[in-house]
């Protein structure tokens, strides 16, 4: 092998602790292996900013960052931002915060303009996540059913139009609806200003995912009002080689969702191998995490 020019190390096979060195201008691999694994996952993430699979990229960081490990984030935030550009991976936390969590001061400090990408991913994998939250599943749930036109009113009158605007996808009301919202949230002090700029800033990119809910559920009282212990401090060292390209994991078999083909078929054989199961809220999915997943019976689409 020509050693002297492998400069790469790429995981040798999912979930290892073994690395094989790779030189992916020259596509070379140790591992002697014609078209191996290795260079075809490194050179389309290396060298084609993940062309064909940068999905995985960015699924790999949406796991890690809810089974809260910070390397491996901080490892797939690096390569995102390869992909993507700099601003890509803080600007996908901020995005799916209120997926993942309903912690309102986490989003504060994900907005924050002075925050760094490393203290953004050590907060963001300390906040309690709402697979965890059986309250939130059920808040969700009620809030689904309204938005799907099958589920009772809400209690809360402007919390019922938000339900219905979001079924309507009327934009004009929607923006409406959530100005009385915030400021409604802001009167009964469920909402500080701080917390008002991060909706604010949310609803401007329009990359949302489930800050109507949020509202919607402080406003009818659907979440306790305290889903989240106080956050932590992490302090997770990361050691270079896992943020300065010089080190490539491969996937996690958790990160395979419906957006591959692989994915889908771990997800068949998961069904196959759990009679009666479905990819619900708080499921143990494994290999695929499909923890937060929108309830099965009804979608074809079953969540991140
Ligand atoms: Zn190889």
């Amino acid at each position: 092998m020509h050693e002297d020019n492998l400069g790469m190390r790429v995981q040798a096979t999912e979930g290892s602790l073994e690395f094989v060195d790779c030189d992916v201008e020259r596509g070379i691999c140790a591992c002697g292996v014609p078209r191996c694994v290795h260079l075809e996952w490194a050179s389309d993430v290396v060298l084609f900013r993940g062309k064909r699979s940068r999905w995985l990229v960015l699924s790999s960081l949406h796991k890690e960052l809810r089974r809260g490990d910070v390397v491996a984030a901080r490892h797939w935030a690096s390569w995102l931002a390869h992909c993507d550009g700099p601003d890509a991976p803080l600007g996908y936390l901020r995005k799916v915060w209120s997926e993942e969590t309903a912690d309102l001061d986490l989003g504060v400090r994900l907005h924050r303009p002075s925050v760094t990408l490393a203290e953004a991913i050590a907060h963001f994998c300390a906040a309690s996540k709402v697979w965890a939250l059986p309250a939130w599943w059920t808040a969700f749930q009620v809030w689904q059913e309204r938005v799907e036109g099958v589920g009772p009113r809400l209690r809360h009158k402007l919390a019922d139009r938000l339900a219905r605007a979001q079924a309507k996808g009327d934009p004009v009301k929607l923006a409406h609806l959530r100005i009385a919202a915030l400021a409604e949230l802001t009167e009964r002090r469920l909402l500080t200003s701080a917390h008002v700029v991060v909706f604010q800033a949310r609803f401007a990119t329009e990359r949302l995912e489930n800050e109507d809910f949020l509202l919607a559920a402080l406003l009818a009282d659907l979440l306790p009002t305290q889903v989240n212990p106080p956050l932590q401090n992490p302090r997770t060292r990361v050691a270079r080689h896992w943020t300065n390209g010089s080190t490539l994991r491969l996937p996690p078999a958790y990160a395979y969702d419906y957006h591959s083909r692989a994915g889908l078929a771990r997800m068949r054989a998961w069904l196959e191998h759990n009679p009666g199961g479905e990819f619900t809220f708080g499921v143990d999915t494994s290999p695929v995490d499909l923890r937060w997943a929108r309830p099965a019976p009804k979608s074809r689409n079953p969540g991140k």
